[in-house]
């Protein structure tokens, strides 16, 4: 203002402005700042400096859309780190079977232009991820193995995809073939490339088994990798590595779904039956003994034998009630007999290897032999030589070994069921305190046209025997067979020949009257 003002008046002003009353200077100056302020609006700043508002407004705009770029950068990035954690097996670093689900669509509708009339299939593959190897060779070895035959495989014509799932050690892969033989074909030769890890000392066998499901667009992928897996499973000798998922497998899973809903009722409604084969003196054909065999009469699947149902239960640990029933109707069986004053035979229970980890299980085999109070010796267990052969390490091994010498010293006798089935872990005899040796049937079959299995089954045999223990076999069929095991030496057998398992008071009957023919051609 001052510059287009005389100075003079400018003086003139100032002087009076000191007589005005202070209020109202005070409001002068208030109206005049107001006014100033007024002037100061957006439209005044566009008006008197449009080329800096313009450039404030543009960064304004660049601000907010950095900031909103920004925020949705970082979402995604977030979005993204999760969605490849959520589809990513952790420990292979590859894709998993959510991810796959996800994929399936698109891999029908690619794999459907560019390989039209090929059927789709979906394979599991499964190496041995077991410890021994692991120890041995290390984890990293198996892994890196794993993700190579991932890479491997993808980079095959028939395969669409791969993914880790189901467990550590097994492969889903999506593929095409013109019809089942191809993909078995093309399974067999995968297992063949990939079943081995070669290092600079060693050629090491995974045991890679592959199981083949055929696929149809909208299926349910889990459960065809379901069942996959099942057949993979199923693979065995007889049927080499490769398995596909048929008709057969299908009633068994269907079997097997029923066995697991219905076992819980069937142990509370006493489905399960001890059946008894009779054990005798090859030589005077008197019954010296029995084996309890599980029987299971089910109100809804009818009458099951024990290779239906126990191999399930081994696996859902159902078996380990089932022991305790067979152990409990023994012992209910031996005590009548005492009571009645009856002839009473030592009687073997077939006892699972879950028991040597069960929780309270030498509790609960006390608890018994104190309910029953009968003498020592007349109810034995029989264990399976895998039970050992299993425990790759020695505590676990010690703990074991504990646990039978606890049995035996609550009075029960330890037999050691099929010898020389498996792999026989001929040290267990050294530090456990097993009675009796029962050869297994598969040793008396192989020795009917063979010289160098009869000496083989004689050196086990003698093998039993050096050690103090009674040795039995069984499994005999033929008359044949018996005058063998007669001649090498074993006494005593069970098998068809002399009778096979039978209900409780059917088994008593046979014994007594067999017992008494015996005794009156003394
Ligand atoms: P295992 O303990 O080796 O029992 C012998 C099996 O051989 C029985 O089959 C018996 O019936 C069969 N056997 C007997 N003599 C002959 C013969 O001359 N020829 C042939 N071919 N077979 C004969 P089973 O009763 O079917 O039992 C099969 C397996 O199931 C048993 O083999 C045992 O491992 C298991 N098992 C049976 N009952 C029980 C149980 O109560 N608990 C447990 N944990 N396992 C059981
Ligand atoms: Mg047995
Ligand atoms: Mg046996």
């Amino acid at each position: 203002v001052r510059q287009h003002v005389e100075p003079a008046l400018w003086l003139i002003l100032n002087k009076e402005i000191n007589h005005l009353p202070p209020d109202l200077i005070r409001n002068a100056i208030g109206e005049a700042v107001r006014h100033q302020v007024r002037q100061l609006s957006p439209k005044w700043l566009i008006y008197h400096y449009p080329m800096q508002a313009l450039m404030a407004l543009m960064l304004l705009i660049v601000v907010i859309a950095g900031s909103l770029y920004y925020r949705s950068y970082m979402r995604r990035r977030h979005v993204e780190a999760i969605q490849q954690m959520a589809y990513t097996d952790q420990r292979y670093m590859l894709p998993n079977m959510l991810w796959l689900e996800q994929e399936l669509p698109n891999l029908f509708s690619r794999a459907g232009r560019a390989a039209p009339g090929k059927k789709f299939y979906c394979v599991v593959f499964a190496m041995e991820s077991k410890s021994s190897v692991a120890e041995m060779y290390g984890r990293d070895l198996l892994d890196r193995q794993f993700r190579d035959m991932s890479a491997n495989l993808e980079n095959k014509t028939w395969v669409l995809k791969t993914a880790a799932g189901i467990d550590a050690g097994h492969l889903v892969a999506i593929c095409v073939a013109i019809d089942d033989e191809e993909i078995i074909e093309l399974a067999v030769g995968a297992v063949q490339q990939f079943g081995y890890v070669a290092t600079s000392d060693a050629r090491i066998s995974l045991h890679l088994r592959a199981g083949i499901c055929s696929l149809y667009e909208g299926d349910f992928l889990q459960q065809i990798v379901e069942r996959a897996d099942i057949a993979c499973q199923e693979g065995d000798g007889t049927t080499g590595a490769v398995r596909f998922f048929d008709t057969s497998l299908q009633e068994k899973l269907a079997l097997q779904q029923k066995i697991e809903g219905y076992m819980e009722k069937a142990l509370a409604a006493d489905e399960f039956q001890a059946w008894y084969q009779p054990k005798y003196d090859i030589e005077t054909r008197r019954i010296i003994g029995a084996e309890a065999l599980v029987r299971w009469q089910s109100a809804e699947l009818g009458f099951l034998s024990p290779g239906k149902f126990i191999p399930i239960f081994e696996k859902n640990g159902f078996v380990i009630p089932v022991d305790f029933v067979l152990v409990e109707k023994t012992f209910a069986l031996q005590k009548r007999r005492l009571e009645e004053g009856k002839e009473v035979v030592p009687i073997s229970v077939n006892q699972s290897r879950l028991h040597i980890t069960e929780e309270g299980y030498l509790e609960k085999m006390q608890a018994i032999v104190d309910k029953y109070q009968i003498p020592k010796g007349l109810v034995e267990l029989e264990i399976t030589e895998t039970v050992f052969g299993d425990f790759d390490q020695k505590e676990h091994r010690e703990h074991a070994a504990n646990i039978m010498h606890s049995l035996h010293e609550m009075g029960f006798p330890l037999l050691v069921d099929d010898f020389g089935s498996g792999f026989s872990s001929f040290s267990m005899l050294d530090y456990l305190p097993m009675d009796v040796m029962k050869i297994d049937r598969s040793l008396l079959v192989a020795s009917d046209d063979s010289d160098r299995m009869k000496d083989i089954l004689g050196n086990i045999i003698r093998l039993g025997k050096t050690l103090h223990m009674s040795v039995i076999c069984e499994g005999i069929e033929t008359e044949e067979q018996e005058r063998l095991l007669l001649k090498l030496g074993c006494r005593y057998g069970q098998g068809f020949l002399n009778a096979k398992p039978m209900p409780g008071k059917e088994f008593v009957e046979f014994m007594e009257k067999r017992n008494a023919e015996v005794d009156a051609k003394r």
